[in-house]
This record gives C-alpha cells, sequence and structure tokens, in this order.
C-alpha cells in the first residue's frame, strides 16, 4: 500500500509505493460518451443544453490519496510517515476525444472552470486536507497516457512542496514590505514588458523571470487574490477566459505536451510554521502556471508538486543488492 513519507533532510514528503497502472490507448476509451459506467460513479457533472454532460468529475479509479484512509500519523525511529489520506479525482473536460484545449469554445472553458471551482471549495470542507491540487498533463512527454482531454484533482494531507516555497517566500516579501510579493512582480512586468505574453484590464499572460522550461507562462489576475476558487465578478471572469484561451492556443502552436498546475490558497488561514499573525489572504496571489514539456524540456530534470514513486526504496535497496557485480 501506498504511503507518505517525509524526508528528514529536505521535510518534503513523497508518494512511496504507488502503482501507476498504464492503459493501452488503443482499447475503449473510458472517458468517451457513452462509456460513463466503465468509470467510477459521478461526483459532480456539468450539463449542456440538451441534456449531455458537458464535463464530468469522478473518482479516480486508481487514486494516489484515499479518501477513506486515515492520517495515522506514525514514526519510524527519527522518520515520520502517514496514511495517504486525501482524495484524487479525474475531470473530463470535453466529451470530444479529440479536442485539445486550444481547440476549446468559451462556453466550455466556462463550464470547465467552473468545475474546478467547485471541487476546491467542495474538498475544502474537509479540514483532513490541507491543499486542494488541480493539474494536467497532456501529451506523452508530460506523462499522460489518455489522450482524451482530462484533468486531475487532489486532495492532499500537506502541502505540496512546491506551494510550501511559494507560501514562506510571499510570507518573507510580506513581512518585509507590507506588499504582496506577486503584486510587485505584476507592476514590474507590465512597467518592464518584455515578459509579457497578453494582457487585459483584469489579467496578464507572462513568462517568469527565472522560467523553468522553454515557453512557461503564468496567468495571474492583476487585482489581489488568494482565492482562484472565489466566485469572481463578470467583467474579471470574461477577462480570465479570454486570456486562458488564448495562452492554450499560443502554446499548442509551439508543443504537443505541457502541464498546467491551478496554484491557489491552502485549506488553511495561517501556515503551521508562520509565527507572525499574517494570513494567506494578504500575502498569497493565485496564479496558474503552464509548463510546456517539449524534447528540449524533457531533457532535465522535471520540477514536479509530488514525487509520486511506484517502487518503494526497501523494495529498490532488495533488487539492486541481488544484482550480480
Ligand atoms: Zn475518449
Ligand atoms: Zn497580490
Ligand atoms: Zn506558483
Amino acid at each position: 500500500m501506498a504511503e507518505l513519507r517525509r524526508d528528514p533532510v529536505t521535510g518534503n514528503w513523497c508518494v512511496v509505493g504507488y502503482t501507476i497502472i498504464k492503459r493501452s490507448s488503443l482499447g475503449t476509451c473510458l472517458f468517451c460518451p457513452g462509456n460513463e459506467n466503465l468509470t467510477p460513479p459521478k461526483i459532480k457533472e456539468i450539463k449542456n443544453e440538451d441534456g449531455s454532460w458537458a464535463v464530468r468529475c469522478f473518482p479516480a479509479s486508481n487514486p494516489i490519496f484515499i479518501i477513506e484512509a486515515q492520517e495515522n500519523k506514525r514514526a519510524e525511529g527519527i522518520y515520520d510517515k502517514m496514511d495517504n489520506v486525501g482524495a484524487h479525482e479525474i475531470i473530463v473536460e470535453n466529451p470530444n476525444h479529440n479536442k485539445t484545449m486550444s481547440a476549446f469554445t468559451e462556453k466550455e472553458f466556462i463550464n470547465l472552470v467552473d468545475l474546478y471551482k467547485d471541487r476546491i471549495l467542495d474538498l475544502k470542507k474537509d479540514k483532513r486536507f490541507k491543499y486542494i491540487l488541480i493539474f494536467k498533463n497532456h501529451g506523452e512527454l508530460a506523462g499522460s497516457y489518455i489522450f482524451h482531454p482530462h484533468s486531475h484533482v487532489l486532495a492532499t494531507p500537506i502541502i505540496p512542496q512546491r506551494l510550501g516555497l511559494e507560501f514562506y517566500q510571499s510570507r518573507i516579501h510580506f513581512s518585509k514590505k507590507e506588499r504582496c510579493l506577486f503584486c510587485d512582480i505584476i507592476s514590474q512586468e507590465i512597467r518592464q514588458n518584455k515578459r509579457v505574453v497578453a494582457i487585459n484590464n483584469n489579467f496578464l499572460a507572462f513568462c517568469p523571470f527565472a522560467s523553468r522550461f522553454p515557453f512557461e507562462v503564468w496567468i495571474i489576475p492583476r487585482y489581489h487574490s488568494a482565492h482562484f476558487e472565489n466566485p469572481q465578478e463578470e467583467d474579471k471572469k470574461i477577462d480570465f477566459i479570454s486570456i486562458f484561451t488564448s495562452t492554450m492556443k499560443r502554446i499548442e502552436r509551439l508543443t504537443n505536451a505541457y502541464t498546467i498546475v491551478i496554484h491557489t490558497s491552502p485549506n488553511m488561514m495561517k501556515i503551521p510554521w508562520q509565527e507572525e499573525a499574517l494570513l494567506i489572504d494578504d500575502y498569497f496571489h493565485w496564479h496558474i502556471e503552464i509548463m510546456p514539456r517539449d524534447l528540449r524540456s524533457s531533457k532535465y530534470k522535471r520540477e514536479d508538486e509530488f514525487y509520486v514513486v511506484p517502487t518503494t526504496p526497501e523494495e529498490s535497496a532488495m533488487i539492486l543488492k541481488s544484482e550480480r557485480v
């Protein structure tokens, strides 16, 4: 069984002992309309006017995190571990098997974003979950073996590594300057206008200063908000959909493999390591990170939100030891 283990040297948690099941892309597509009975029962659907589903969400059949589990925090000498309590859901973004994001209509984007928000708000009600992570891998080079457009929702009992770093850095910036780090980045990017990809009244799309991948793009609201999932006023919603749609068109012209991650606030007002009375609402600012994973970039180390490892270190050691040398 999979479990969460904490690296005592860095403090990062990994999922160890999770078996990835690679389904053949040649067989029946479980995500296509008509095959709904082949997936676990739906959690939520948004319907088209004709009654057919536009987007649907159901529990992953091979979940990384399990809702029925308990934290069961325990130690093994100096090491910490816990059960992989959480949730893992799949969102099928579109009934059309071959439609990728760049071809989504505005309405299709709205439905998808509405379902993303619904899942975050719903899962945040469970206080065992510290973070709700929504991401999507598109293309085999990004690690996706199912072509049908889909996203993952992970509810995790710990803060994912990169988010933890972002909360930490933005908190330090705020405590020194009493300004949001991201609001500062936005004004400098607009002023310098060297890395801006697109801009409208309420949103900015830009290549981050220290990009990890060629053509990495972040989409960020120009107004301060820590929560992606909060309802938006109509003009903000329109501007967000418009910049998201156009950015995905640009990305798909350049690459057919990418990862999209939504970075929103955690499921707590204060992070455990924060001593001062600073609130996430003040110092964090939601954004979406889009990372193309084409041949040139996949040669280098991937910075994943989570390390999910099929083979446990105990098994690895046994296998390595048994090799004749
Ligand atoms: Zn399909
Ligand atoms: Zn801000
Ligand atoms: Zn981020």
